[in-house]
């Protein structure tokens, strides 16, 4: 067994680590209260490479699709700016669908430019009526000659307002039946498109939107993969992205643990200290632990992905415990911060409104924890009967 990182994989570590460390810690918190997308960060990253990682050959600066490195580069992302990290997790999603699934046409016009950071393409899943159980969507699309016509709403769409694509899951009708789930990418300038934000507690930067289709119009080639194959697609792509973003929770929590490990050494009181006291040193030192034992799972899942092995339930084990143990740790560290983690003025709560957030996005706990028992045990441990 080999828990090293290779050469490529270093590299990539450091890179982006270099460049985070140093150009997008400073601005976090700035950028975190605010609503505007800086455009311009975001194509700084771009050229870092990262956004081509899974891409395809012609925009990876790997020679090979590599998903520990991924993970690399969206926890350091994550040290130095949670939100950027997230910005990031859908870039790498929807390019490898696209590559992976696109028409010839789609690949063409979308995907040079979302990897260029010069566009973006949202991903719509989530319906007002559902979440968790996906499979319930009613979002249609419905066949008319050459063309799909979507109708519905999606809702909790990240980057919605900063996106000019989508990939909409849509329940396909073919001549009057329903022939499955599939997924469509949607230009957001379409006729019949209309958006609507959704003010939220962190996750500013991105922000979330609600998404109206109403006779949407879309060419035959704007399906990716076949007819009524989104859940093996896109889902396919969770087992991937739950990884990341529970490591973007991990890098985040691990910077604010390093930043109120040099808070508590400089604070003192009762003569001392604060990091002399057990009762401060302590929950430092299990956090440490905690998030070292989730970050292990994260690349387990992720190497397992790289190797072609079948990892859903370690995907799932990742998402719950990771998002969990860092917003652990972002709470205890405010709360060792005493009056000032409490203030808007320093980074401490707005760290925990952001980081939050993946404890619900891509799945909340009870969600992962279904697959992990399904993964391991069988249908048998469903809570419903498999439609
Ligand atoms: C910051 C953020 C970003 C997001 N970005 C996107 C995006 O870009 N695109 C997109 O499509 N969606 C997005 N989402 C939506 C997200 O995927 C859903 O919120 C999530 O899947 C939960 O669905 P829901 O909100 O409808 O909750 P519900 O499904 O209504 O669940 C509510 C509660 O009930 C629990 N619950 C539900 N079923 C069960 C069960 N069988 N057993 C036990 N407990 C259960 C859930 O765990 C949850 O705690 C985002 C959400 C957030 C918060």
């Amino acid at each position: 067994m080999d828990f090293g990182l290779d050469p490529d994989q270093l590299a990539v570590r450091d890179s982006v680590r270099t460049f985070a460390r140093a150009e997008l810690a400073p601005g976090y918190l700035t950028r975190a209260k605010s609503t505007v997308f800086p455009w311009d960060v975001h194509r700084r990253i771009a050229d870092l490479g990262v956004y081509g990682l899974l891409a395809g050959p012609e925009h990876n600066p790997l020679d090979r699709e590599d998903f520990v490195a991924a993970g690399l580069a969206i926890e350091e992302l994550a040290y130095a700016d949670f939100n950027l990290a997230n910005v990031a997790i859908p870039v790498l999603l929807m390019s490898s669908l696209i590559r992976a699934h696109g028409s010839p046409r789609v690949k063409d016009e979308w995907l040079a430019p979302l990897v260029a950071g010069e566009v973006y393409v949202a991903f719509g899943l989530t319906e007002p009526e559902t979440g968790s159980d996906a499979a319930a969507i009613t979002t249609t699309a419905t066949v008319d000659g050459d063309s799909y016509v979507l109708s519905g709403e999606k809702t909790s769409v990240t980057m919605l307002a900063n996106a000019q694509g989508m990939i909409v899951a849509a329940r396909t009708v073919r001549g009057g039946a329903a022939v499955g789930v599939s997924a469509f990418l949607v230009p957001l300038d379409s006729p019949g498109v209309d958006k609507s934000d959704i003010p939220d507690t962190g996750w500013k930067i991105m922000g979330r939107g609600v998404l109206h289709l109403d006779g949407v119009r879309v060419p035959a080639d704007a399906l990716l993969g076949p007819e009524g194959s989104a859940f093996g697609t896109v889902l396919n792509g969770f087992d991937f992205t739950r990884p990341l973003l529970a490591l973007t929770g991990i890098g985040c929590a691990q910077s604010t643990l390093d930043l109120t490990a040099e808070y508590v050494r400089n604070r003192q009181a009762f003569g001392s200290p604060l990091s002399r006291f057990e009762g401060v040193s302590f929950p430092l030192a299990e956090h440490l632990t905690t998030l070292e034992a989730a970050r292990l799972l994260c690349y387990s899942a992720l190497w397992k992905r790289t190797a072609g092995e079948r990892h859903t339930a370690e995907a799932a084990m990742t998402k719950w415990y990771g998002p969990l143990m860092a917003s652990r740790a972002v709470k205890d560290c405010l709360l060792l911060h005493g009056n000032y983690g409490y203030s808007e003025e320093f980074s401490l709560e707005q760290r925990l409104r952001d980081v939050m957030a993946v404890e619900i996005a891509d799945g909340t706990a009870q969600i992962q924890k279904i697959i992990i028992a399904r993964e391991r045990y069988g249908k048998d441990f469903l809570p419903y009967e498999r439609r």
